[in-house]
């Protein structure tokens, strides 16, 4: 059990690594409180104190993760003749994980301090000077970095000793073993893709940043496989790069937020002949968030897999250019940027195709039953299409406040003017405009306005 001295030094060095800037820590604050109080993203096993590196998604953060997710298999799979998905095990044969190098290169530098044993990432040297601050006065010495190997290892099997297996620290590796599989038993020919998402997990030094750092994260992931052509692979390798930045432009996500930034050769995963990040600008600096790799032969080579060309009955071993983004890493970014206040009133002007709900159906009054029965009949069938929320409670101002600081695109009301015209108040979000629609019109009217904004 660690100390309680050790404990407080821990939150203390954590809570530095948002303190660059007051300004922009208040906003991280303002995310990880509405993350927590409107169901978004809550502390993973929060009533035993946590666990770090861990977090659960709530009502609205469900939503949220699964919208991406939709939003990015049909872009990367849906809309592409040349790219299939799968689904692998989140355990393989650990001898997986050696031909893949991951055993021996799959690393971070790890250093200790000496004087309180607290351990941190090598090359995080923002952390380190705030690490030196707490033990004021004293000089620190800090051990030599050692390679600490991310894999999270299981035991399995009833018999001792048990064999020892990984959870896979990256999605990837499930696409090259099944990559026999998928060209004998489709009719795809290169060049194709193979598409994942699925968890990931890596026993990270120090996880942190709420949850852009976590030790358990959900990857979404396409394997490009292209003949071995290096002129070939770099102009497709250009192609991702472009095609994945506009992804997340057009799903709202400002471009002035957005930069490419190239690997330098040391830095470069063992596996990348090149590497390039897509970063976004958040409060904490200019992180990761998706990778864009070209992997050449590294991965179907030490599998010892080929591809025989069965027009030309040619054998050779394709290039991979991978496209790699974090499920949560986006829920996290699309929150920060679609994070407004105006005046008195918090708007999450989140993309209305990515919002947790699409609508919310309010009745004016609780306790006016012809107004109740219309908003309810309006509520189901909604439901039938989208996700909708429901509420009747309380000043209708609140009620929409409510709504904008969950992103809720439109809220309907049924008040006495329907009863009249059988029309609704639809309110929209980030004007606060307001316009009257038939209620035999709404589904049309919400097939339009989500058309609009879907890629
Ligand atoms: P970083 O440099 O931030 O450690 P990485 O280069 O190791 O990331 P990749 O191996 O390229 O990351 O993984 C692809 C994507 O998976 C990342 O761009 C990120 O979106 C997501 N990801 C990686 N590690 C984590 C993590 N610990 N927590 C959340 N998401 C992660």
């Amino acid at each position: 059990m660690k100390s309680d001295r050790k404990i407080k030094i821990l939150r203390f060095a954590r809570s530095l690594a948002y303190a660059r800037d007051d300004k922009k820590m208040d906003l991280m604050d303002k995310i990880i409180s509405l993350a927590k109080r409107r169901g978004f993203i809550y502390p993973g096993s929060e009533i035993y104190g946590g666990l770090s590196g861990f977090w659960d998604y709530g009502p609205l953060g469900i939503e949220l993760k699964k919208n991406i997710k939709r939003q990015w298999w049909k872009n990367m799979v849906y809309d592409r003749p040349d790219v299939v998905g799968i689904d692998a095990a989140i355990i393989m044969n650990p001898a997986v994980w050696r031909s893949s190098g991951h055993l021996d290169a799959f690393t971070d530098p790890l250093i200790e301090c000496k004087i309180c044993h607290q351990r941190i990432r090598a090359d995080y040297v923002d952390l380190k000077k705030e690490h030196e601050k707490i033990h004021q006065g004293k000089k620190i010495d800090w051990t030599e970095p050692k390679s600490f190997n991310l894999l999270t290892e299981v035991l399995l099997g009833t018999t001792e000793p048990k064999l020892k297996a990984y959870l896979r620290g990256e999605i990837t590796q499930g696409v090259f073993v099944n990559f026999q599989n998928v060209v004998n038993s489709t009719r795809i020919k290169i060049p194709f893709g193979i598409a994942q998402i699925g968890k990931a997990f890596r026993n990270e030094i120090t996880p942190g940043n709420f949850s852009f750092r976590s030790r358990e994260f959900e990857q979404m992931e396409l394997e490009y496989f292209v003949k071995p052509n290096e002129k070939e692979a770099e102009k497709l390798f250009e192609f991702w790069k472009k095609k994945r930045m506009m992804w997340y432009v057009k799903l709202g996500i400002k471009a002035q937020h957005l930069r490419l930034r190239d690997h330098k050769a040391d830095e470069r995963a063992h596996y990348a002949r090149f590497a390039t990040d897509i970063e976004y600008n958040s409060p904490f600096g200019w992180k990761e968030f998706e990778g864009i790799h070209h992997r050449g032969d590294w991965d179907l080579g030490r599998h010892k897999l080929t591809y025989k060309d069965s027009q030309t009955n040619e054998e050779y071993t394709p290039f991979v250019l991978e496209t790699s983004g974090g499920v949560d890493r986006a829920a996290l970014f699309f929150l920060i940027d679609a994070y407004h206040e105006e005046n008195d009133r918090v708007i999450l002007k989140l993309n209305p195709i990515l919002a947790p709900f699409k609508a919310a159906v309010f009745p004016l009054l609780a306790n006016k039953k012809e107004l109740v029965d219309i908003a309810r009949e309006i509520y189901q069938s909604l439901s039938k299409n989208y996700y909708v929320a429901w509420d009747s409670r309380g000043n209708i101002g609140k009620r929409y406040y409510s709504q904008d600081e969950i992103g809720t695109p439109f809220c309907l009301t049924v008040d006495y003017d329907t009863l009249s015209d059988n029309t609704v108040t639809v309110r929209f979000r980030d004007t606060t405009k307001q316009e009257r629609v038939k209620k035999e019109n709404l589904i049309e009217f919400f097939t339009k306005q989500l058309h609009q904004t879907s890629i």
